[in-house]
């Protein structure tokens, strides 16, 4: 064993106890708890103040024990085998561990220890422990992989978004969504995976908002690396450090590929049933209508019976012998075909136009165009107009469709074939509150009673023999995306009064 001069030794003194006192008084100050510990059984020699607040004990109590009675029986295995819990770099371990409280719970602590050697022999001393609390930061640690999780199993695609617009992270539905590989996207530019109008949009009008108010949503079209479209509702997100500079972006697109896929089967199908709905009201005009065709149609064949008439016999005939005759069959032949066209219009399936139309001259034709149907059942047909009144907005077959429903079904609830009396119904439009202009059908018949009046408007509600129900359900959901309403009342002097509004146009 070497042996020190006595100069030596004393400055080994004097560095010791300087070195001690130093040591004490920065540990009694510390929040961490400071310890020494002997190196076989890790027993402590001192602890510093801190360990009450840590471990609950007081110092004197813990000098003497040691710290595998204290250990978690789950971590100290860790520590023996210097498993990945346990860090070692340069002298020095750092270990997260629980010790078992005073109470009996258990506290996580992250510890640096360092071994003290003997400058003379290199043997270890003793070791050196500095500890402090790990709980919150544990529990934030697990709290970030529970979220980690989650972003990971979440079937929304989920990206983050570095400031230069590239993207740092996908999450699993991402990955799967855009076809790539896990390795795919490191530094790829956001925007290459939006349709490039979308792409525009996002850029100009997304991240400005999200910088300015942390937030932004938006319905989007993203292109997956094969090209697949994907429309989603997509959330940006602005993420700020302490100091309130945005750090990055996140993006969460949820999407929308199924629903899209459903409204659109809705639609279809709606139109589906206004179609259906159409053809029924046609049909409950067809004999109606056949009865009106059939007038012109012997009209003109009479009128072609006088002209052959005229010829028979005669070698040659003036110009103004036949004139008439023929004009009016002209004019008959395009009255039939007029109302033929307008059947054929009605009854054709095709995509809604709103444009702005005339209410009054419209609702003048179904007028026209119901009056024979009203004759056959003892109705007159009155139209009460205001003047001057604005445009509005709608689709000309829908309106026509709603003013249908609605006119046959005050003639169906006024009159019958065998009425003697004639009955009326009127027909009014004339400026709403608002900028609205309002129709209304005024009949004479029974009314409605107030057990139907709540379920009217219900789909395949009828009180009819071969009704179908649906006239004023679609009726309604017509008048409603035009933004306007319809409703029904009965009147103080009998009858039932319906009455829709529309949005004049600007
Ligand atoms: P449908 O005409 O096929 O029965 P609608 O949806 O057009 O279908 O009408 C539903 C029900 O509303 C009718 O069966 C009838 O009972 C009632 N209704 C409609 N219009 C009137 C009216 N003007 N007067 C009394 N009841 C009416």
């Amino acid at each position: 064993m070497k042996t020190r001069t006595p100069e030596e030794g004393l400055t080994a003194l004097t560095d010791d106890a300087e070195r001690n006192r130093l040591l004490a008084e920065m540990a009694e100050q510390s929040t961490d708890m400071i310890s020494r510990h002997t190196p076989e059984d890790w027993r402590f020699i001192y602890a510093s103040p801190a360990v009450t607040h840590l471990l609950g004990y007081s110092v004197e109590e813990i000098v003497g024990m040691s710290a595998y009675d204290l250990y978690h029986p789950d971590d100290v295995e860790d520590f023996r085998l210097r498993a990945p819990t346990v860090n070692y770099d340069r002298g020095l371990y750092t270990h997260t561990y629980r010790f078992r409280h005073k109470d009996g719970h258990y506290t996580w602590l992250e510890s640096t220890s360092r071994t003290i050697r003997d400058p003379d022999t290199n043997e270890i001393r003793e070791i050196l422990v500095v500890s402090r609390d790990a709980t919150h930061r544990i529990k934030a640690d697990k709290a970030n992989r529970r979220l980690a999780r989650v972003l990971e199993s979440t079937q929304d695609l989920v990206i983050f978004v570095n400031l230069d617009f590239t993207i740092s992270h996908l999450n699993e539905a991402a990955r799967v969504a855009l076809e790539l590989e896990e390795t795919d996207y490191s530094s790829s530019a956001l925007a290459g995976f939006l349709t490039e109008k979308d792409a525009r949009q996002l850029m100009q009008e997304g991240f400005s908002s999200a910088s300015q108010t942390g937030y932004w949503r938006g319905e989007l079209t993203m292109r997956s690396l094969k090209g697949g479209r994907i429309p989603v509702l997509l959330e940006l997100l602005a993420h700020r450090s302490l100091h309130g500079d945005i750090e990055y972006f996140s993006l969460v697109a949820h999407d929308l590929t199924e629903k899209k896929a459903a409204e659109e089967q809705l639609k279809q199908y709606q139109a589906d049933i206004d179609h259906a709905s159409r053809l029924v009201t046609m049909g409950e005009l067809a004999s109606s209508l056949a009865h009106e065709l059939n007038q012109p149609l012997s009209a003109m064949v009479n009128f072609l019976r006088g002209i052959e008439r005229r010829f028979a016999g005669k070698e040659s005939l003036a110009w103004s012998d036949i004139e008439l005759p023929i004009t009016r069959s002209i004019r008959t032949a395009l009255r039939a075909g007029e109302i033929v066209h307008r059947m054929m219009d009605f009854t054709r399936k095709q995509e809604p136009v709103v444009t702005e139309l005339n209410l009054a001259a419209l609702i003048r034709d179904m007028i026209d165009f119901c009056e024979s149907m009203a004759d056959r059942h003892s109705v007159r047909l009155v139209f009460e107009i205001d003047h001057d009144l604005p445009l509005v907005l709608g689709d000309r077959i829908q309106l026509e469709q709603v003013l249908l429903n609605l006119i046959v079904n005050a003639i169906e609830a006024s009159g019958s074939p065998a009425a003697e009396q004639f009955s009326t119904v009127r027909i009014s439009v004339a400026k709403d509150k608002g900028r609205q202009l309002r129709v209304q059908v005024k009949d004479q018949g029974a009314g409605i009673s107030e057990a139907d009046m709540s379920r009217l408007f219900d789909r395949f509600f009828s009180t009819k023999q071969t009704g179908l129900g649906m006239g004023l359900a679609i009726s309604r959901s017509l008048v409603e995306n035009l933004g306007g309403e319809l409703w029904a009342d009965n009147l103080p002097e009998g009858g039932a009064c319906f009455s829709f509004t529309l949005n004049i146009a600007d």
